[in-house]
């Protein structure tokens, strides 16, 4: 089997890879796709099949970042135990947990302002205290918090059309100068949902 991922013609003679093969690194020659860093000998690698022009062969990927970048295919591979017996894996509930703490500070690490949908009902306008009903659009603005004697952005949500009061409230960070355009560039919104989430929010003064 291929130990470098970079030439994978050098497997093309064994067509009977599996998809996916979960294993201890047989060196520290192999890189992670995910992380790009070297994936030392005897960490557990996933390696997901790449059938491409010049042949076929793994790429590998750290389990850990194969967790928290494509949990799909590291549920698969457990899946189809893509992996020798008396290999000791991490129980697949610890990966999908850490897949969801690192989508949550991707999240935190967001521009702010932005529009989306809120993925659930739970959440409420930090204006008006009212709830923002499940795939409503939301504004996410930056409000200033203070802990102890640190001052922070922490992002709060609000109805498209409290936007407007809550931008002239005093503890707002979010600047109404190139706010459009901000909430444009941050947004991963089709042009046609932005531009309703605009109108909603109204013409607002500079
Ligand atoms: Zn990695
Ligand atoms: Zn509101």
């Amino acid at each position: 089997m291929a130990e470098e991922d970079s030439n994978p013609s050098q497997a093309a003679a064994e067509p009977e890879l599996a998809p996916y093969l979960l294993e201890s690194a047989r060196s520290s020659r192999s890189k992670c796709r995910t992380c790009r860093r070297k994936i030392d000998k005897d960490t557990l690698r996933l390696g997901i099949l790449l059938e491409g022009p010049f042949g076929t062969g793994y790429l590998w990927h750290h389990l850990l970042c194969a967790a928290r970048r494509r949990l799909e295919d590291v549920e698969a591979a457990y899946e189809q135990h893509a992996f020798a017996e008396g290999l000791t894996v991490p129980p697949l509930a610890d990966l999908q947990a850490l897949k969801e703490k690192a989508e949550k500070a991707r999240e935190e690490r967001k521009e702010l302002p932005y529009v989306e949908r809120a993925p659930s009902g739970r959440s409420k306008c930090k204006n008006c205290g009212k709830p923002i009903a499940q795939d409503a659009l939301r504004v996410v603005l930056a409000r200033e918090v203070s802990f102890g004697s640190q001052v922070r952005a922490t992002p709060i949500n609000v109805h498209p059309k409290c936007v407007h009061a809550e931008l002239e409230s005093e503890d707002c960070m979010t600047e109404v100068d190139g706010f459009e355009a901000q909430l444009r560039q941050n947004s991963e919104l089709e042009a046609s949902v932005m531009d309703q989430a605009l109108a909603a929010i109204g013409a607002l003064e500079s």
